[in-house]
């Protein structure tokens, strides 16, 4: 397959000379009735648009843009899977999109239901005991678990000591970040040469100063750390609390969880393993669960039900309060019901079990002529390396956007040289798994020059990336200056 990426010279919206004779309903009185006369202003310097012209102003740039929609997008640890359309089209129904946060409860009993349902459904995935839907990301979801650390040492009487945080070397920079901003200190662990959490390192950092463990299981590094069983140990041992960073918990549905693993708090992210598509940063949600012993420091309210009706929660005096305004992010909580309602766990197990099929099947293939540092099967994920062929995987990476395919995730994680991160999902077919691979070996028979050129097939070419961190014009009166 050739590949051409669609290419206009689009002008900014402002630029266009816009007809004005096509009308649409609704011309903006009403609004204006509903603003007391002070607040409404008389004019907005926004560039006035027939429908036809933004929508084909929008349209054309989205073509020069690649997407879940269009083809395989395999950016390790972010799974970026194809989100079914029904998710979309139920989030859109006019019950829930037109749904008010504030109104009571008894008018909104379906969409409480849902939520508790979900509450459910969380607990029975990851063994644990209980959930809230408050968080709004992963990371944020991580921020929550690390006050609700906070909050049991204080209860406890802890605090003043255990001011340690312990997180290893493969891990997501959201983990030591959100130690951080909970007030605690970061120690590093490093990984061994297998990829697992060196043992002798973990337990010389552990002492009474340690307030929890962070890890990924499996791990961003796509293994799964076989010593868990004995590491949640060292750490209980240690009087300390085990969190499980759930963003790769699309390796291990209906196979196995956090509960059994032994963790006491763990995050989802709804947005990569439940049909919310995230490209762009958003949006999404990041519910935690925790074990019973916790339950009472959760965010409140939570979604309670007494048998006959669903109500908001508020009876815990110990929780750590509210994460986000009312119930989270609604839509992305309801796309996450109804992936799972309409998966049910078989479903689910088998999304886990193609999902790993496929990465074992790019990293049997791609180990031929790039490098696996740490070998073994693999879960959800690959990390392989091109420091053995003289490539850059910035390189090799240009050269797979410019052959219409995506690139995986690059330089990550930090502890991996020249890395790039494969990440197929279960939503791919045995011919995109074999044109990614493909087109990973071409890039490498390409030779360094032509790989120097690339993209040469795109809207873009070759960006300096420096100038762009370095000197960024993010606003439109910056550009108009
Ligand atoms: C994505 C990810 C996170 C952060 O989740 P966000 O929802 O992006 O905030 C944390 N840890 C790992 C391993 C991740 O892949």
């Amino acid at each position: 397959m050739s590949y051409h990426q669609a290419t206009y010279d689009e002008r900014l919206l402002n630029e266009f000379r816009s007809g004005s004779t096509f009308k649409i309903p609704g011309d903006g009185s009403a609004a204006e009735k509903l603003l007391p006369s002070g607040m409404a202003r008389k004019e907005l310097p926004l560039p006035s648009l027939a429908e036809y012209d933004a929508v084909r102003h929008f349209t054309r740039l989205s073509q020069m843009n690649y997407s879940v929609d269009l083809g395989i997008y395999p950016l390790g640890s972010c799974t970026m899977k194809y989100n079914p359309k029904y998710a979309d089209k139920i989030v859109s129904m006019e019950q829930f999109a037109e749904m008010h946060p504030l109104q009571p409860d008894y008018s909104v009993q379906g969409s409480l239901r849902i939520m508790y349902e979900l509450q459910e459904y969380l607990k029975k995935i990851s063994d644990m005991d209980a959930v809230t839907l408050q968080p709004l990301a992963g990371a944020h979801g991580e921020f929550t678990g690390i006050l609700i650390v906070r909050k049991y040492l204080e209860d406890t009487g802890q605090l003043d000591m255990r001011r340690e945080i312990i997180v290893p070397d493969s891990a997501h920079g959201t983990n030591p970040a959100s130690a951080a901003m909970g007030g605690f200190n970061v120690v590093e662990v490093p990984s061994d040469s297998t990829g697992m959490v060196d043992i002798d390192a973990l337990r010389s950092a552990l002492s009474e100063k340690t307030a929890a463990l962070m890890i990924t299981n499996p791990s961003t590094l796509g293994l799964f750390e076989r010593n868990v069983v004995q590491i949640a140990k060292l750490v209980h041992d240690a009087g300390a609390l085990l969190y499980y960073d759930g963003a790769n918990f699309n390796a291990i549905l209906g196979i196995t969880s956090p509960g059994i693993m032994g963790f006491d708090i763990v995050h989802f992210n709804l947005h990569k393993t439940f049909a919310t598509p995230h490209g762009g940063g958003g949006p999404g949600a990041g519910p935690v669960a925790v074990k019973k012993r916790l339950e009472k420091y959760l965010p409140i309210p939570r979604i309670g039900f007494d048998g006959k009706r669903y109500f908001e929660d508020f009876s815990s005096d110990k929780s750590v309060g509210r994460v986000s305004p009312y119930y989270g992010a609604f839509g992305v909580l309801l796309r996450a019901w109804a992936y799972i309602t309409y998966h049910g766990s078989d479903g689910l197990e088998a999304n886990s079990r193609k999902a790993v099929l496929n990465t074992n099947y790019v990293s049997r293939r791609l180990s031929e002529y790039l490098s696996d540092p740490y070998g073994g099967v693999k879960k959800h994920e690959v990390v392989l390396s091109s420091s053995n062929t003289g490539e850059r995987a910035l390189d090799i990476a240009k050269y797979l956007i410019d052959n219409g395919v995506h690139a995986p995730t690059i330089y990550f994680p930090l502890i991996v040289k020249e890395a790039l991160m494969i990440e197929p999902t279960e939503t791919v077919n045995r011919d995109d798994l074999d044109a990614f691979c493909d087109a990973v070996i071409g890039s490498l028979k390409a030779g360094h020059e032509d790989l120097h050129q690339r993209p040469v097939n795109l809207s873009v070419g070759r960006i300096d990336e420096i100038k762009a961190a370095r000197d960024q014009i993010l606003t439109w009166s910056a550009i108009k200056k």
